[in-house]
C-alpha cells in the first residue's frame, strides 16, 4: 500500500471517527463549536468512561475492602480490577501499582519516602525542562538534605544534550528524575538511555524516576523495557477522571520504602503499643481511596487498547507533522522545541512577534479555540528559552486536520487584530 493511503487510513480511523465519543467536543464555546487543543493541561473524556463512573454511584456504591457484604464485594473487586488493567497497560505486577492523586502526588510519594537514603556528598539529577512537580519535591528534598541538584541541559533544538547527561550523571548520582515528553516543548527524551546510564555510573542504589504525564496517553509504554525504578502518571490525562493518578514502583523498592501517610486501609496490626502495616500496594494507600475515579481510569484505559495504541501513535504522528507545517506557514512565528515530527508529541509551543500568549489565548477563545498561555508550570525552561511564557496547543487522537486549519486561520486573524 503506498505511504499516502496509508496515511488516509490511519487519519480516517481517528479524529473525526472517535470524536462521536467525546460529549464535550460537540458543544459550544463562545457560541462556535468548541475546537479543544488543550489535552496536555487535561484530556476530555469518552461517554464509555463517564458511564462507567455513573454506574459505580448508581449499581454499587459501597467503599472497597472492607464490607463483607455483596455490594462492598462487586466495589473491592472492581477496584482491584482496575489496578490488574493498569498493571498490564505498563506491563507491572497488580502489586506494584499504587493509586495516588496524581503525578504530582505520585512524585512527592517517592520524594519524601526516600528522604532518609539520601547522603551528605550525594546528588539528584534532574533536566531543564522539568514541570514544577518533577522539580520542587526534590529541590525541596536536596535543600533538607544538604545536597545539589543538577539539571541536564536541553540543546538549541530543544532536545536533552546527552553530553551533558554523561557529565551530570556520577557515582554520587542517588536520584535521576526525567520527564518522558516535555509538556513545553513536546521534545521525546531517551528514557530508556538515561535509565542505563544512571544504574551503570549512578550511585550503587541509584533509583531512575519517570514522570509519564504526557506520554502515558499517547506511547506505548512498558516499564520492562524502559528500565526505569518508577513511573509517574495521571488519570485525568488519559482520558480518565481526575483525582487519580499511578505510581508504578519496582517490587524490591516498594517493599523497603515507609509509608507515605498513616491511617485506615494501610495496616496489618494496630496495638496501644504499636502498628504493623499492610503489605503492598495497600501499605501505601492510607483511607478510602477515589473508588469511582479508580475505575472510570480503568474504563479510559480499555478505551485505549479498544483502539490500540501503536494506532493512535500513528495517528498522532500524522497529525503533528500537519501541524508543524501549517504553523510553519505563518510570518513571525516561532516554535520553541523539535520543529520536525521525529521523537516528538503532539505538544507545540510557540509564540508569534509582538502579541502576548494571553492575548493570544484569549483571542482564540472567541473563536471557540481552547489552548494553554503561559509558563505551563516550567518557569525554570522559560528561563533557559528566555520567554515570559509560550501558546501551547496539544494534541490527541479526537483532533483533526480541521481543528488545525481553524487555528492557523485564527492566528492570522489575530494578528491582524494586533498588527492594525
Ligand atoms: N508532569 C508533567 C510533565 C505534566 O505535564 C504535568 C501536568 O501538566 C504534571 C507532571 C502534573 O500532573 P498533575 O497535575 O496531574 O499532578
Amino acid at each position: 500500500m503506498l505511504a499516502a493511503q496509508q496515511q488516509e487510513q490511519h487519519i480516517g480511523l481517528l479524529g473525526e471517527a472517535v470524536k462521536k465519543d467525546f460529549p464535550l467536543l460537540h458543544t459550544l464555546m463562545n457560541n462556535k463549536p468548541i475546537v479543544y487543543l488543550d489535552s496536555a493541561a487535561t484530556s476530555q473524556k469518552p461517554r464509555q468512561v463517564l458511564d462507567a463512573i455513573q454506574r459505580y454511584y448508581e449499581e454499587y456504591n459501597a467503599n472497597v475492602h472492607r464490607g463483607i457484604y455483596a455490594l462492598s464485594e462487586k466495589a473491592t473487586t472492581a477496584y482491584e480490577h482496575a489496578r490488574f488493567i493498569i498493571a498490564r497497560f505498563i506491563n507491572a505486577m497488580p502489586e506494584e501499582i499504587i493509586f495516588t492523586r496524581g503525578t504530582t502526588e505520585s512524585l512527592n510519594l517517592i520524594a519524601y519516602t526516600n528522604v532518609k537514603q539520601l547522603r551528605q556528598g550525594q546528588n539528584i539529577v534532574l533536566t531543564q525542562m522539568e514541570h514544577h512537580s518533577n522539580l520542587v519535591p526534590w529541590q525541596q528534598l536536596a535543600k533538607e538534605k544538604g545536597i545539589g541538584v543538577r539539571f541536564i541541559r536541553i540543546t538549541p533544538e530543544g532536545r536533552l544534550d546527552m553530553d551533558h547527561a554523561h557529565q551530570c550523571i556520577d557515582h554520587n548520582t542517588k536520584i535521576v528524575s526525567i520527564t518522558h515528553i516535555s509538556n513545553v516543548l513536546g521534545a521525546v527524551n531517551p528514557v530508556k538511555e538515561i535509565a542505563i546510564l544512571a544504574h551503570e555510573r549512578g550511585a550503587q542504589d541509584c533509583i531512575v524516576v519517570v514522570d509519564a504525564a504526557q506520554s502515558i496517553a499517547h506511547t506505548p509504554i512498558n516499564v520492562k523495557e524502559l528500565g526505569c525504578d518508577f513511573l509517574a502518571f495521571s488519570s485525568h490525562k488519559m482520558f480518565g477522571p481526575t483525582g487519580v493518578g499511578i505510581l508504578y514502583g519496582r517490587k524490591e523498592l516498594l517493599d523497603q520504602m515507609p509509608p507515605f501517610q498513616y491511617g485506615g486501609d494501610m495496616i496489618r496490626e494496630v496495638r496501644f503499643e504499636g502498628t504493623t502495616f499492610a503489605e503492598l500496594p495497600h501499605k501505601f494507600e492510607a483511607g478510602t481511596p477515589n473508588i469511582a475515579g479508580v475505575i472510570g481510569l480503568a474504563k479510559a484505559v480499555e478505551y485505549i487498547k479498544s483502539i490500540g495504541m501503536e494506532k493512535i501513535q500513528a495517528y498522532e504522528h500524522e497529525l503533528t507533522t500537519y501541524a508543524l507545517a501549517r504553523l510553519q506557514e505563518i510570518d513571525g512565528l516561532t516554535i520553541y522545541g523539535p520543529k520536525t515530527s521525529e521523537q516528538r508529541s503532539g505538544v507545540i509551543s510557540f509564540s508569534v512577534h509582538g502579541l502576548h500568549p494571553h492575548d493570544m489565548a484569549q483571542l482564540l477563545d472567541r473563536e471557540g479555540i481552547c489552548v494553554r498561555g503561559g509558563h505551563h508550570c516550567c518557569m525554570p525552561l522559560m528561563s533557559v528559552l528566555q520567554v515570559s511564557g509560550t501558546t501551547r496547543i496539544s494534541l490527541s487522537l479526537y483532533n483533526t486536520k480541521e481543528d488545525i486549519d481553524k487555528l492557523v486561520t485564527a492566528i492570522e486573524a489575530a494578528k491582524q487584530v494586533f498588527y492594525r
